[in-house]
């Protein structure tokens, strides 16, 4: 069935569903997004998400053209148009229609498309088996050239360390930051166990403030984990006792290689599988 999608004020046909060429964030990737869970008709986080965005844009002087009410509303007029039970929304919004040259103040106004759809980001059975990872050599983006924060249209960076992924027949990278400390893996956030206590790097380390991240440290917390933000190394991974990754499209995945060397007996840990089923518990509840 043909999608509903909308864009600016109102639902379009997909085959209608169209941008200009113009529009910078086609151009230059200027623009922003969040991808959103649906689970059993409820959209997951919504508000978090829409918070989020409209952080990201402020970050790049982009003045969304709708209040944060209506672009919920719009969200939700997305999700019901298209009988989304289960799936994932993309809200995208872009610096709008400019010219040939960068300046983004002569784009009038900013374009808001929302797709909501399904994906599939990892085969089902790894989330039984586990994920094979690689240690990238491309490091996330200096925070003080594009902060990892921001959650733009360019993902040039991620996409760099997922072909270095791709290349070796893995299907994620962990990137390290600039100083050498794990910054995140290619659109999740990371965790390790050690001795029953919960680790992931601090934000500032290079990462996206997960909202996945957030409801996992709160669900570790609440079933009597101490969890710890601090920077780790590429020891701490391969020392690690369990790793798992945590993002909107993939939820919380157990990875049980990395860069060749076994974590933990090999398969997805003990933890990891407690996290998760409290995750999906909380995400249907
Ligand atoms: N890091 C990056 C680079 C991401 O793109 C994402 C989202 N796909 C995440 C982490 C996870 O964030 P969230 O849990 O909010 O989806």
């Amino acid at each position: 069935m043909a999608l509903k999608i909308w864009i600016n004020d109102g639902l379009v046909d997909e085959s209608e569903a169209k941008i200009s060429v113009f529009d910078h964030g086609l151009l230059y990737g200027d623009g922003v997004f969040e991808g959103i869970r649906v689970y059993d008709g409820k959209i997951f986080e919504l508000q978090a998400h829409i918070d989020r965005l409209y952080r990201s844009a402020n970050a790049i002087r982009l003045l969304i053209a709708q209040n944060p009410q209506t672009l919920i509303k719009n969200v939700q007029t997305t999700v019901a148009a298209n009988d989304i039970d289960d799936g994932y929304i993309r809200l995208v919004v872009t610096r709008g229609v400019g010219t040939l040259g960068l300046n983004p103040l002569i784009c009038k106004q900013s374009a808001i498309i929302i797709i909501a759809a399904t994906i599939q980001l990892y085969p089902p059975e790894l989330y039984e088996t586990g994920l094979k990872v690689i240690s990238a050599n491309t490091i996330r983006n200096h925070p003080l050239s594009i902060s990892p924060q921001i959650k733009s249209l360019n993902y040039l960076n991620n996409i760099l360390a997922k072909l270095e992924a791709l290349d070796r027949d893995m299907l994620e990278a962990i990137m390290y930051n600039h100083q050498g400390y794990v910054a995140e893996a290619t659109g999740d956030n990371v965790f390790i166990i050690r001795k029953s206590k919960v680790m992931t790097p601090p934000i500032s380390a290079g990462s996206l403030e997960g909202i996945t991240r957030s409801v996992v440290i709160k669900l570790a917390r609440e079933s009597g984990y101490e969890v710890i933000e601090q920077n780790l190394t590429r020891y701490d991974l391969y020392a690690a006792d369990e790793i798992f990754l945590t993002g909107t499209a993939a939820e919380v995945i157990g990875v049980v290689e990395i860069d060749g060397r076994k974590i933990g007996a090999g398969q997805p840990g003990p933890i990891t599988g407690e996290l998760l089923k409290k995750f999906e518990q909380y995400a249907r509840s």
